[in-house]
């Protein structure tokens, strides 16, 4: 079962993917918290892209394509995955095709509107000890010294949910996800999900997206 969501930076499209991927038990696979991942760890990779990720740029094509070609040949993915954050360019896109073959994508939009994700990402941090996202009080006071709810490790914000690295990422996604969402729009295993919904409501509304093409896929004879 290979699935794709597309959505801004802020979106939620994160937190959705870790649900859906335990729901459905497929791995997630976050281009975004594999070169993180790859920067904290200081290796090759990760000093490569470091400058890159930090600045809201995107990755060269051929560079995120092969992370990611390599990543899908694990073992582990071969009950199905799904990806957060590639592909990014039709170059990716057309990479992805290559690689899933014959298996068609269930690509699902999470929308969200430019105004609401400033506000959403503001408040945005993440902990360093657990990795989980979470969000800050609405005040959303930066200087306070906020602990993680779930193991009380240091929230921090990262470097690229700066209000300035923000407008800078909606401008480059605005730049990459209209071919990208016109090229997945026309086939069936596409939906548009409103994100500005409660998180539950988006869960079970992409949910019953998956179920209904899973559903189509035994109807149809093999
Ligand atoms: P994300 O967490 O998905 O917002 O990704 C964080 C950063 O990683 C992006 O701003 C890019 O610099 C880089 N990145 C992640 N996925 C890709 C991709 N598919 N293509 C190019 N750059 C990427």
């Amino acid at each position: 079962m290979p699935l794709v969501f597309i959505g801004p930076p802020g979106s939620g499209k994160g937190t959705q993917a870790v649900r859906i991927a335990e729901r459905y038990a497929i791995r997630h696979i976050s281009t975004g918290d594999m070169l993180r991942a790859a920067v904290k760890a200081g290796t090759p990779l990760g000093q490569q892209v470091a400058a890159t990720i930090a600045s809201g740029e995107l990755v060269g094509d051929a560079l995120i394509t092969e992370v990611v070609r390599a990543r899908l040949a694990q073992p582990d993915v071969a009950r199905g995955f799904l990806l957060d954050g590639f592909p990014r360019t039709e170059t990716q896109a057309d990479a992805l095709d290559g690689i899933v073959g014959a298996l068609p994508l269930i690509v699902a939009l999470i929308d969200v509107p430019d105004e609401a994700i400033v506000t959403r990402l503001s408040s945005r941090r993440v902990c360093e000890s657990c990795a989980i996202t979470q969000s800050v009080s609405d005040a959303g006071d930066v200087a306070a010294p906020d602990s993680c709810s779930y193991c009380g490790g240091r929230l921090i914000r990262r470097p690229d949910d700066d209000p300035a690295v923000v407008r800078h990422r909606l401008e480059t996604y605005a730049g990459f996800a209209g071919p990208l969402i016109a090229r997945y729009r026309s086939r069936p295993s596409f939906a548009a999900i409103d994100g500005r919904q409660p998180p539950d409501v988006v869960t079970a509304a992409l949910s019953a997206h998956i179920d209904r093409q899973l559903a189509q896929r035994q109807e149809e004879p093999s």
